[in-house]
């Protein structure tokens, strides 16, 4: 296998907090020792639910949030510890998208201004013409038509705002696009078209994706492999088939099973899970989804499972499968 274009290690992001006027100082561990690696060209989708740490992950990832500690590795070169400066090139090669692509543009620029202003400041266009060509380019390879680059954000519906924040991702040519909940605003009929243009886009610019999503049918539909996440951890990490065929983790058997089916005739035995997530302020002892596991074991309130490789491609931290 050739080199992964990014890697990360052992990372970690911690909040510092106080609890109540005279409290102790405490530590929200959103992201609490995470470890994967993606080679270039894939897609890699990350899942769980609200507050498991994935969106907090993939911000860290490109410093839009200061990670507490770990190593992250893009094109082999190690960025932790990298300055503003040292950054530049990184912010260029690794690219976000956000859930909300109102919120993320610039309500008083037009789309023309929103596009070029990457362009500009990574030199990568100077001078009207050229960067007009290039914004040009761009609108139309997100699916928009040429007028649309005189108009502003609010003259858009949710998707083709979404095409807009993907096109300037786009402007400084990327390897690694970091989307987050990029469809979940969407109305359903939306979310495919962004989703198969992301999957277009992917082919034609030859992109990797780290796709964050609580939707698990979303999740499915573009990724080549899954990691589940629970309260600031990785559960599972598979192979897309190998995972949906096959979930081995307490956790993400019980989120598959609330995935409606195709088939009205199909039955599937549908796991409650018992309890909301404990708060990562001060997460259960031992496997940190003991509190709601229906398979907790003794064990479980006391070790920290490890990973245990169940196949090539397919990982799980559970002491069923030690
Ligand atoms: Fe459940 Fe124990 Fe596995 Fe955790 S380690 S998921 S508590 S069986």
């Amino acid at each position: 296998m050739s080199e992964p274009i990014l890697k990360v290690e052992d990372f970690q992001v911690y909040y510092k907090v106080h609890n109540g006027l005279l409290g102790k100082p405490g530590y929200v561990k959103a992201v609490d020792g995470v470890s994967f690696e993606i080679q270039k060209g894939e897609v890699f989708g990350i899942v769980g639910e609200s507050g498991c740490g994935k969106s907090t992950l993939g911000k860290a990832i490109c410093k839009l949030i200061e990670p507490t500690g770990g190593k992250v590795f893009f094109k082999g070169e190690e960025i932790e510890g990298y300055n503003s400066k040292q950054m530049r090139p990184v912010r260029k090669g690794i690219q976000m998208v956000f859930q909300d692509p109102y919120a993320s543009l610039n309500p008083r620029m037009s789309v023309r201004d929103i596009i070029a202003e990457p362009l500009i400041i990574h030199g990568l266009a100077s001078g009207k013409k050229e960067i007009d060509e290039k914004v040009i380019d761009l609108v139309r390879k997100v699916g928009l038509d040429v007028y649309h680059v005189n108009r502003y954000p609010h003259e858009f519906s949710g998707g083709q705002r979404q095409r807009i924040g993907i096109a300037r991702a786009l402007a400084v040519q990327p390897e690694l696009i970091i989307a987050d909940e990029p469809v979940s605003a969407l109305d359903v009929s939306i979310q495919s078209q962004v989703l198969n243009l992301m999957n277009n886009l992917k082919k034609e610019l030859n992109l990797t994706y780290i796709f964050i999503a609580h939707d698990l049918s979303v999740v499915e539909h573009i990724s080549d492999r899954v990691g589940v996440m629970y309260l600031g951890n990785f559960v599972e990490i598979g192979d897309k088939r190998k995972l949906y065929d096959n979930p081995c983790h307490p956790y993400t058997q019980a989120l598959l099973s609330a995935v409606p089916i195709p088939d009205p005739k199909a039955k599937k035995e549908r796991i409650i899970l018992e309890g909301s997530i404990p708060s990562a302020l001060n997460p259960p002892s031992g496997c940190k989804f003991h509190t709601r596991c229906p398979k907790c074991m003794e064990i479980c309130k006391q070790k920290v499972p490890e990973k245990t490789v169940l196949e090539e491609g397919h990982e799980v931290y559970c002491h069923l499968y030690k």
